[in-house]
């Protein structure tokens, strides 16, 4: 197992122990000024957003449920009273450091899942429908470089035809039935 690529932003393979990884969409863990590009930690963000709303958290907690959405967003009722923190370089509005639908993968980022991609015998595609192209590219490029493919996933998947094997299952039930130390 030489790396990871993934379009998740969750920071699970990292916490699952992964180690060389390239998180094509980014990761909810940094946020990025719309500005001036500077890059900070998302906890660093939290501590000054925390003082800056000193009970914040408890009095939203206390007005009902807060809804995480699956991209890492959360949904809040009311923020009416919430005080945003700005770019400490240039004062510019700061989001998560992820790609989101419609934005590009930075070619930095692009560039180091190839190198991995160059790197590797096989390239196994792990529950991704690979519908989205910023995912699927890493296929046509192991292909077109005689790399093997195997694709593990419930259902077809965009990389079916170009696939030297492909497992149509649960991912988690398929790679339990291996020693892939993953
Ligand atoms: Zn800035």
């Amino acid at each position: 197992m030489s790396g990871v690529i993934t379009q998740n932003v969750d920071m699970l393979h990292l916490k699952a122990g992964s180690r060389r990884i390239v998180d094509l969409h980014g990761t909810y863990g940094v946020v990025t000024c719309l500005g001036c590009g500077h890059r900070r930690s998302r906890w660093a963000l939290h501590d000054d957003l925390d003082a800056l709303n000193p009970g914040f958290a408890e009095r939203v907690a206390s007005r009902g449920a807060i809804e995480v959405a699956p991209d890492a967003d959360a949904v809040l009722a009311d923020t009416a009273d919430f005080r945003m923190v700005d770019c400490p370089e240039c004062g510019g509005v700061l989001k998560p450091d992820i790609v989101y639908f419609g934005e590009n993968v930075p070619a930095a980022r692009v560039a180091a899942a190839h190198e991995l991609v160059d790197a590797s015998d096989v390239v196994v595609v792990i529950g991704s429908s690979l519908t989205v192209r910023s995912g699927y590219r890493f296929v046509r490029r192991a292909v077109s470089t005689g790399k093997q493919v195997a694709v593990i996933n419930r259902g077809r998947t965009r990389a079916h035809d170009e696939a030297d094997l492909a497992i149509d299952g649960d991912c988690v039930d398929v790679l339990r039935l291996t020693d892939a130390a993953l």
